[in-house]
């Protein structure tokens, strides 16, 4: 199988609605769209229309992950683009991570990342996703 075809697997399991025949395409954008979070794929169905499902990871990043989330953008009148991310799993308490400590880079959830602190630093500070 290809990375495509596996990434489809998972996001089917993940519950998106993709089709026998779905694609996933590839797109390349610019340098500059990707500092503005442009898609690295998007899905197309079997008959070619957009699914607009997609993600600014690519595919291999993605189907490294151990869990993947979806997360709506709202697109203006069109309606709304679904977006899929790698989700980080607590360390502690195998719960939806949100944050990272900065010192040990270990994802937490909100309420372990709370009292999840090292001896002999400052409080960590949160990066979120
Ligand atoms: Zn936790
Ligand atoms: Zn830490």
């Amino acid at each position: 199988m290809t990375i495509a075809e596996r990434l489809i697997a998972r996001l089917r399991e993940a519950g998106l609605d993709l089709r026998e025949g779905s694609r996933l395409v590839r797109v390349y954008p610019s340098r500059a769209m990707r500092n503005e979070g442009a898609w690295s794929w998007s899905a197309f169905g079997p008959g070619g229309r957009e699914l607009q499902i997609g993600s600014q990871y690519p595919m291999a990043e993605l189907l490294a992950a151990e869990k993947l989330d979806t997360m709506q953008v709202m697109s203006g009148a069109v309606g709304s683009d679904t977006e899929v991310f790698p989700a980080k799993t607590c360390q502690r308490c195998q719960g939806t991570a949100v944050a990272a400590c900065r010192i040990c880079r270990r994802p937490h959830c909100r309420p372990c990342f709370t009292d999840h602190h090292h001896e002999g630093y400052a409080a960590p500070t949160e990066q979120t996703w």
